[in-house]
């Protein structure tokens, strides 16, 4: 959007009469008629639906003192450094907290409520708001973070990174992205973490929140809910910790999110994970090949109930393609040594990831048909004490994250020797995936196929 003085506008120039005051909290709770509205301690309960919340302040029996809506529509303004004053009709409340962690938390709360990021978020200008409503709350719910908390491999190797990295973490302040139900943030106060900042966007928040109170670990982790895109956190951390991957590694667009949030790491800071690699190779498989033709044969029949569908043959075999098909496979369909693209976390950029450009030569190891890619990624954690790597490769035990192959349209014949090049090229879509394009040519003969496939809607062929 060009701003009215980038069209040659002379910005207007108004003046007023102005009082300047600097008020401290202490002068503030100081002055006179102000009291505290109860001498014991108080509690703050906020319940957030979406991006509404009723926040309750509760004496030591329970009592309710004060009840506030908090919307759109709240007035408020930060007093000092951990206070805040809400408007609420012909009173106004003024709430202190006991730490500048927790005047952060509800103050990210009220920015939510109050829509004042949200706008303007990096987040909401790269997505569209149906998908990121689908996409929380497909995170919202427990059993979804529970298969991946089950998914033995890769929580275990966050685990191991973690406490064979302590000194990494040791008396450090950390940021987990996308805490989920948290687990990283337990992990990270094993390994001696003094502070944690867990921020999640979808519901389960919430829950993560029951989880470090019932772990009583209110005092080291603080769970932060809303878009690490939208958050403000109290001070600059150590450590961010992580899970953003999604299929073929860039899947749902989170490692943008976890790029963004180095704004808030300190310059030597570390990155867990650190670096990424993808990797490719061409496969051979004429099953799966026949099998994508079978499943568009349905639309070969010329009386169904009555109709003739074998018009839309040609479309259904067109958006069966475009689907890249997640699922495992024996690596010896593999024709050539792979070719790997990695993503360094601590030098790339957010717009680094908006079209991957993904070039390739492979030199064959076997003749055959060549029907598409493969695709697979390794995560690697470099602390000062190990490295430990996470991989998803086809020869190393199953993850959730399984392997992604992406078909050509016309298999591609080669022999042993020839060589294959071509580019898998990768454009972010608002819809927090990818479309993928494919070329390839057999260099030799001349034999040329390729694909355009999207990411965001993938066959799960796996039993
Ligand atoms: N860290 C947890 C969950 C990983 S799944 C674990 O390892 O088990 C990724 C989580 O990140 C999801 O819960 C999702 O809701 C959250 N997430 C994705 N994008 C986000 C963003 N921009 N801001 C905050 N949370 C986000």
């Amino acid at each position: 959007m060009a701003s009215p003085s980038a069209r040659g506008q002379v910005p207007a120039r108004l003046q007023y009469g102005v009082q300047l005051l600097f008020v401290t909290e202490e002068q503030f709770f100081s002055a006179g008629q102000l009291s505290p509205a109860n001498s014991q301690a108080l509690r703050l309960e906020v319940l957030l639906a979406e991006d509404e919340a009723t926040a309750t302040v509760i004496d030591e029996n329970g009592t309710c003192i004060l009840k506030c809506f908090l919307n759109r529509d709240t007035e408020c303004c930060r007093v000092g450094k951990e206070s805040v004053l809400i408007a609420r009709g012909r009173s106004t409340a003024l709430l202190k907290f006991e730490s500048h962690a927790e005047f952060s938390a509800f103050s990210n709360i009220l920015k939510r409520c109050r829509n004042q990021k949200k706008e303007c978020s990096v987040f909401s200008q790269r997505t569209e708001e149906a998908s990121a409503a689908q996409y929380f709350q497909f995170y919202g719910c427990i059993s979804q973070q529970q298969n991946m908390m089950q998914d033995f491999v890769r929580t275990a190797t966050y685990h191991r990174a973690i406490l064979q990295n302590h000194s990494d973490f040791r008396d450090k302040v950390v940021l987990d992205v996308g805490c989920g139900l948290g687990i990283l943030s337990f992990f990270a106060v094993q390994a001696g973490t003094k502070k944690v900042y867990a921020v999640e966007a979808s519901s389960v928040a919430q829950y993560a929140e029951i989880l470090v109170k019932n772990n009583q670990l209110s005092d080291k982790i603080i769970v932060l809910p809303g878009k690490m895109e939208e958050i403000s956190l109290p001070e600059a951390v150590d450590v961010i910790i992580s899970e953003p991957m999604g299929y073929m590694l860039f899947n749902e667009r989170m490692l943008e999110s976890y790029l963004h949030s180095k704004k808030w790491l300190k310059s030597n800071g570390t990155m867990f994970p650190t670096f990424s690699d993808i990797h490719l190779a061409p496969f051979s498989d004429e099953q799966l090949y026949m099998e994508h033709y079978s499943r568009a044969n349905f639309w070969y029949q010329q009386c169904f109930y009555g109709v003739n569908l074998s018009s839309l043959r040609g479309a259904a075999i067109d958006e069966y393609f475009r689907q890249p098909i997640v699922d495992t496979f024996d690596v010896r369909i593999l024709m050539a040594r792979t070719i790997k693209y990695t993503v360094n976390f601590l030098d790339a950029k957010e717009e680094d990831l908006h079209r991957v450009e993904i070039p390739f030569v492979f030199q064959m190891v076997q003749s055959g048909l060549i029907h598409g890619l493969a695709f697979w990624f390794d995560v690697a954690f470099v602390g000062s004490l190990v490295t430990v790597w996470l991989s998803t490769a086809a020869t190393e035990p199953l993850t959730h994250w399984y392997q992604v192959r992406c078909l050509l349209q016309t298999p591609l014949f080669a022999k042993e020797g020839e060589t294959l090049s071509g580019k898998v090229l990768l454009v972010a879509n608002k819809q927090q995936s990818y479309d993928i394009q494919i070329v390839a040519l057999v260099n030799q003969t001349g034999f040329r196929s390729g694909n355009v496939l999207d990411l965001k809607n993938p066959f799960f062929r796996f039993a």
